[in-house]
């Protein structure tokens, strides 16, 4: 008997209807004769719709009391999804982060996980009914409600699934898999058979929302293998796991993109040791994240210094480089929030040489304008003006031959 750990995302319980279906479903693991414990979030857009119920009553709602709020969202569907369970005889009970005691840090909006107890599920997995426990939430040392980050369901079912061992993690979703980019931007994009650990982070992390970043990062350190498949249909699903050396990686595996992007330029400063750090140690200690940097000599000794920040930090980060670049009156500062990252990402990117020429090449010649490159081993990633996003979008998922039937990792 295997146990298995379900998450169901917020259109998957988008109605009662749907619940009932996703009820269905649930009972058919337990009729296969398997253990299940199953994790949801809010119906449809229920959390953006109370965010902006706080939102109207105070522009900057106080974080402890909006995490009282928001994780009301999945209290509803959970407790909705035990009821459509019981009306099929399936023993079941709905539990809130906190009865579960998801414990986590106290940074409200974007706590993290810091252990999850099993004894409450463990003893209703004992008598035979099926836990049904609210994502995106838990429970801070002082008892404080918390949520642990937009999307976070994802890494409740995965650190639920660590905690109880559990022999298979299922994330089910409007997709039936992981494709080679969104299918809502490349219709024609391919579903992954399957991807490694180190891939999904970095398409995770360079914005591709299939699966939230935190959740790939638990289930690579624990390895626990995770399916991606659709809630309402079949389909064998995209399988991460630990990469497989028997089969010979694609160079390119997938296509993410970000719109959340802003980027400054410093331009004109000396050269001098310390330069780096005087620009960005305001924006740093305001605890702005700088992702993209890129330090460029020009003919008469000076620099320019371009780095990127999320559009949302942007008039802040701008307002402390400015601060930063005050010491040399003939610097220049120019900024953009009109920009987006695009990201290929393959673990066959390691034993290719020549993917970052191949990549430049389509873009230039469809007169794409590249302002800015980061890279890892797996990963380049380039900086472009947003209006361009899609159609660089396109041209790269065809570049790199990702179109097409669905094949073999
Ligand atoms: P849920 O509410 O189930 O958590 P999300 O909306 O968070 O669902 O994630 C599913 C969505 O992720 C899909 O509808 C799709 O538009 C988007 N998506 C982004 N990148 C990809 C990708 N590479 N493969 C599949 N879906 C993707
Ligand atoms: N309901 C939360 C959100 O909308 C968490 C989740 O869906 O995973 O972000
Ligand atoms: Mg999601």
């Amino acid at each position: 008997m295997a146990l298995i750990v379900q998450k169901y995302g917020g259109t998957s319980v988008g109605s009662l209807e749907l619940i009932r279906k996703v009820a269905a479903r649930v009972a058919a693991v337990r009729g296969r004769g398997d253990s299940v414990v199953v994790a949801v979030s809010a119906m449809g857009d229920a959390t953006d719709r109370l965010v902006d119920l706080a939102q109207a009553l105070c522009p900057a709602p106080d974080p402890r009391e909006l995490d009282a709020l928001l994780a009301t969202g999945e209290q509803v569907s959970c407790a909705l999804l035990a009821m459509a369970l019981h009306a099929r005889g399936v023993p079941a009970r709905s539990l809130t982060g906190s009865q579960v005691r998801i414990r986590t840090s106290s940074a409200h909006g974007r706590a993290r996980i810091e252990e999850v107890e099993t004894t409450v599920l463990d003893a209703m997995l004992a008598a035979g009914e099926v836990p049904v426990v609210a994502g995106f939430q838990g429970v801070d040392a002082a008892g404080a409600i918390t949520t642990i980050g937009r999307g976070g369901s994802d890494t409740t079912a995965v650190a639920l699934a660590v905690a109880l061992k559990a022999d298979e993690c299922q994330i089910l979703t409007d997709v039936d898999g992981v494709y080679t980019c969104d299918p809502r931007m490349v219709p024609d994009a391919r579903r992954l058979e399957r991807l490694s650990f180190d891939e999904m982070l970095e398409l995770a992390g360079q914005g591709s929302r299939v699966l939230h970043l935190r959740a790939v990062e638990f289930a690579a350190k624990y390895g626990v293998a995770l399916r991606v498949l659709a809630s309402h249909g079949d389909g064998p699903g995209t399988l991460i796991d630990r990469e497989d050396p028997t089969v010979e990686a694609p160079v390119v595996s997938g296509v993410a993109f970000n719109r959340d992007e802003a980027q400054i330029v410093v331009s004109g400063v000396p050269n001098a040791p310390d330069t780096a750090y005087r620009l960005l140690q305001g924006v740093s200690g305001a605890g702005i994240e700088v992702d993209m940097i890129v330090l460029a000599s020009n003919q008469d000794g000076t620099i320019d210094f371009a780095f990127t920040v999320h559009r949302g930090d942007h008039a802040q980060a701008l307002e402390l480089a400015r601060q930063g670049a005050a010491y040399c009156p003939g610097a220049r500062i120019d900024s953009t929030d009109r920009v987006a990252k695009m990201s290929i990402v393959g673990v066959g990117m390691r034993s290719h040489a020549g993917v970052a020429a191949r990549l430049f090449s389509a873009l230039a010649r469809a007169g794409i304008t590249v302002r800015l490159v980061s890279t890892s081993e797996i990963r380049i990633s380039v900086l472009i003006d947003e209006t361009e996003l899609e159609r660089a979008v396109r041209i790269v998922h065809n570049e790199f031959s990702l179109s097409g039937q669905s094949g073999n990792y």
